[in-house]
């Protein structure tokens, strides 16, 4: 059983496969385009007729080829998994075999591999830009050459070169502007990055907030309420913790917040969700069937704590108290979290350091 939303928290790699998969929606997006100009161009008799569709026929292949890797993931085990290079290759390949085919319009046709270079702006440095540019003068010139020896009549050497020149000089202005922008976006992705992760995590314990529970816990209700998967909510409160400030100073008490959300991480398992609530709160979300599961997780996290030892406090035993309750149908996320709220009361009054559960679901009554 698995909380999907939680999970896909946890699991940033299918986030990233799924933006692959965007982009190369995006550049099979271009090949549409292009493959219909190509129609109109060899309508028009500056190609071949068998031209169009066997160009179609073989981006076809390479783009499924791309497809297939992101999805089974063999991208993954490549040193550039987004396979940008890799892509663009395929495409400088895909004009230079246009630009031998087309004739007397071939000087109109290079801009397409100026088009090529934009896709680099999603990804890739300067130097690689340069690299992209200079496969392009290298795919021209190939072009070229293989034109001079195979239809000298049909060629002006010539006018070829002058506009070899044109897109090398080109591709060399470009490549640095085109990098640049790249430069830009990552970072501003980056940026964008570490104000999301401020926002929605603790400051102290690097778990998340308040908020993004409040969110989460949201997002889970109106999943459960769809007929999704049954979730348990917990909130746990350090015992005493006021003495360990009084007695140590807010430094000392600032660490066992520490100390003790880092063991609650560990004992969590990949579904699960865990919250800095408030002070020395916490709030659990846990995907648990059953009651006697929810309980055991609840033990877990509590035993967990138990025997936590931190440097600054060598002496001093730490615990923790945890009220727990299912979410039922209808649930606001101000009633599952007062039940959880009111067993944690009964598990401070009865002795602290233990787990109680909602009075109906102790019974077995639901
Ligand atoms: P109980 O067992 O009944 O939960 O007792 P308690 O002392 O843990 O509970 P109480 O609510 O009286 O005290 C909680 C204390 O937590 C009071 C507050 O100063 C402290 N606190 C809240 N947030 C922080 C924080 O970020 N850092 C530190 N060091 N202390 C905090
Ligand atoms: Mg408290
Ligand atoms: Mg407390």
């Amino acid at each position: 059983m698995t909380l999907q939303t939680l999970a896909t928290q946890t699991q940033p790699i299918d986030g990233r496969q799924r933006l692959r998969l965007r982009r190369l929606q995006l550049s099979v997006a271009v090949y549409v385009p292009c493959a219909l100009m190509l129609a109109t161009v060899s309508w028009l008799g500056f190609l071949p007729p068998w031209f169009p569709p066997v160009w179609v026929a073989i981006f076809t292949c390479t783009n499924l080829l791309f497809f297939t890797l992101i999805k089974a993931n063999i991208n993954l085990r490549f040193k550039d998994p987004s396979m940008t290079m890799a892509q663009m290759a395929v495409a400088i390949g895909a004009v230079a075999f246009i630009l031998y085919h087309a004739g007397a319009i071939r000087g109109g046709l290079l801009i397409l591999l100026l088009v090529i270079m934009l896709f680099g702006v999603l990804r890739l440095t300067t130097a690689e830009l340069l690299a992209m540019g200079a496969l392009c003068s290298a795919a021209y010139s190939a072009v070229i050459l293989l034109l001079t020896v195979n239809r000298p009549n049909l060629v002006d050497t010539r006018v070829e070169w002058v506009q070899w020149t044109t897109l090398t000089t080109t591709m060399a202005v470009a490549a640095p502007l085109v990098g640049y922008m790249s430069t830009v976006r990552r970072r501003l992705t980056e940026s964008l990055r570490t104000i999301k992760d401020m926002a929605q995590r603790d400051a102290l314990t690097g778990i998340f907030n308040r908020h993004h529970m409040g969110e989460t816990l949201d997002r889970e209700i109106s999943r459960c309420e769809r007929g999704a998967s049954k979730f348990f909510v917990l909130i746990a409160d350090i015992d005493h913790f006021k003495q360990i400030n009084d007695n140590h100073g807010h430094l000392v008490g600032d660490q066992v917040l520490k100390a003790v959300a880092e063991s609650m991480r560990q004992v969590l398992r990949k579904a699960d969700y865990l919250a800095r609530y408030g002070g020395e709160e916490f709030v659990f979300i846990i995907a648990a069937d059953d009651v006697r599961e929810a309980k055991a997780a609840g033990e877990r996290i509590r035993a967990n704590v138990e025997q936590l030892r931190v440097p600054e406090l060598p002496t001093h035993g730490l615990s923790i108290s945890i009220g727990g309750t299912f979410f039922r149908r209808g649930d606001t996320q101000a009633a599952v979290l007062g039940r959880a709220d009111a067993a944690l009361y009964r598990a401070k009054h009865g002795g602290r350091n233990r787990v109680e559960l909602d009075v109906a679901e102790r019974a077995g009554t639901l």
